[in-house]
């Protein structure tokens, strides 16, 4: 019997022994992402709102997290009081490519009266959701490239290029003192960048949404000039009348466009946007507050002389700007109805082509490598990556396609609603702790990718 017992009791010392390591282990995996949500939220609560961002608190806050990290640290500013923060990981092989992790450090605006917890509180409720303005647009992402480095360091993993990671200002408000400097700065040339990561959208599904290109913005002014005449005379050619019959064609062509994307034949971005987004006509009244008088505001028996509208139109890069801007010229504003437009005086007006002349287009075939090893790299990590999209919208990633750079826009925000720039913007901690392992599969791939590519090969010699 004694040897059995001796057996027996050792047995269970080794089962006690494994429930302690285990017990530590999750008590130290806790602790763990308890110091990585309260770093979130520390980002989250520096408040870089636009028009008034606080960019000394989060330069302070980024360059301290690099120190702790041991990652190099530079803080340029293009624009006075506009920080570009620059850190760098060096590989052990610098002369390949290198990385750049790029992400916004400001804001939209937030209306605090119409949110269920304060935008820049980050309070975290009972089911995990993490409220804050930025939560997924996109401090998530910039903290998320951190805590992955902050993962390969303590595994020990070196990279074989060159991680860069870029803090950008202003992406908000167009990106010109930020992205766009430096996408054109001497630095940057020097940095030799192969391949730029920057934002995405969350995805409502469990499929995480990568972009590829996005639409250009185009802000269009039409006017339409006429004979004043009397409000009770019908005539033709008034300003109205002329502004109208515009206003009905582009609508058509709106409506067109919607039909695909409702009939399931093309995405969102894939297809020219148009909304109108403002209405100016009319004579102000002189007869306001005057007894006697309805106040209106415009005096109601004149048809006015002149007539604008404004529109906002997103092109994708697939269309050919030159048959739009005749469509416009033809169609939509043309000189025989009197009418004038302006379009590309807006500092948004973006071309639609890169600088050699080609579609500012990242491509999502075996030419480009970096796409299939991001693929890769998110399935590695258990992710599912849906069908390569054009982003909607505007982001920063159109400077760096600009200068003919492959560039993806990715957030790996699965199940979760679309709340950018929205009221009640949140992301739920579970999603952000998943998205830090993706990346630290994503940036240990592309840190050890040494095949130097055809692509990369021929950048090299322009
Ligand atoms: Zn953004």
């Amino acid at each position: 019997m004694e040897p059995i017992l001796r057996k027996t009791s050792r047995a269970s010392l080794l089962q006690l022994l494994f429930f302690l390591l285990s017990i530590t282990q999750l008590f130290n995996l806790t602790k763990s992402s308890t110091e990585i949500i309260s770093r979130f939220q520390q980002y989250l609560r520096i408040n870089t709102a636009q028009p008034y961002p606080n960019y000394s608190q989060s330069t302070q806050f980024i360059v301290s997290q690099a120190k702790t990290l041991g990652l190099e640290s530079e803080t340029i500013e293009f624009v006075k009081g506009k920080p570009v923060v620059l850190l760098k990981w060096p590989g052990k092989t610098p002369n390949l490519p290198s990385i750049l992790l790029n992400s916004h450090t400001d804001v939209v605006p937030a209306e605090h009266h119409k949110w269920v917890h304060p935008p820049f509180q980050a309070h975290l409720d009972q089911d995990g959701n993490l409220f804050a303005r930025g939560s997924q647009d996109m401090k998530c992402v910039g903290l998320q490239y951190l805590e992955a480095i902050r993962g390969l360091k303590e595994s020990g993993f070196k990279p074989d290029r060159t991680v860069y990671l870029s803090f950008v200002p202003d992406e908000e408000i167009g990106g010109h003192d930020g992205a766009e400097r430096f996408a054109e700065s001497d630095k940057f040339q020097s940095m030799n960048v192969g391949i730029v990561l920057d934002e995405g959208l969350a995805s409502p599904d469990e499929n995480y949404r990568v972009f590829y290109a996005e639409r250009c913005p185009w802000w269009l002014v039409i006017k339409a000039t006429g004979a004043p005449g009397h409000g009770s005379k019908l005539y033709d050619n008034s300003a109205m009348e002329n502004l109208l019959k515009s206003i009905e064609s582009i609508r058509r062509f709106r409506a067109a466009q919607f039909d695909m994307v409702k009939a399931g034949l093309k995405a969102e971005g894939e297809v020219v946007s148009v909304n109108m987004v403002f209405l100016k006509a009319g004579t102000p009244s002189p007869t306001e507050g005057v007894e006697g008088h309805l106040s209106l505001g415009f005096v109601m028996n004149l048809q006015p002389s002149e007539a604008e509208a404004g529109f906002d139109i997103r092109v994708p890069p697939t269309t050919d700007p030159e048959y739009l801007e005749k469509r416009l010229a033809e169609e939509w504003a043309p000189s025989s109805r009197n009418m004038t437009f302006q379009l590309g005086q807006f500092k948004h007006k973006v071309p639609v082509h890169d600088k050699f002349g080609k579609p500012a287009v990242t491509a999502t075939d075996n030419s480009n490598p970096w796409y299939s090893l991001l693929e890769e790299a998110v399935k590695k990590a258990d992710g599912k990556v849906g069908k390569p999209e054009i982003f909607p919208a505007s982001t920063d990633a159109r400077y760096f396609r600009h200068r003919g750079l492959p560039a993806i826009g990715f957030s790996p925000m699965a199940n979760t609603p679309i709340l950018l720039h929205d009221h009640n913007e949140f992301l739920n901690q579970a999603e952000y702790l998943k998205g830090i392992k993706i990346y630290e599969s994503i940036i240990k791939t592309y840190a050890s990718f040494i095949g130097y590519s055809r692509d990369e090969e021929s950048r090299a010699e322009l």
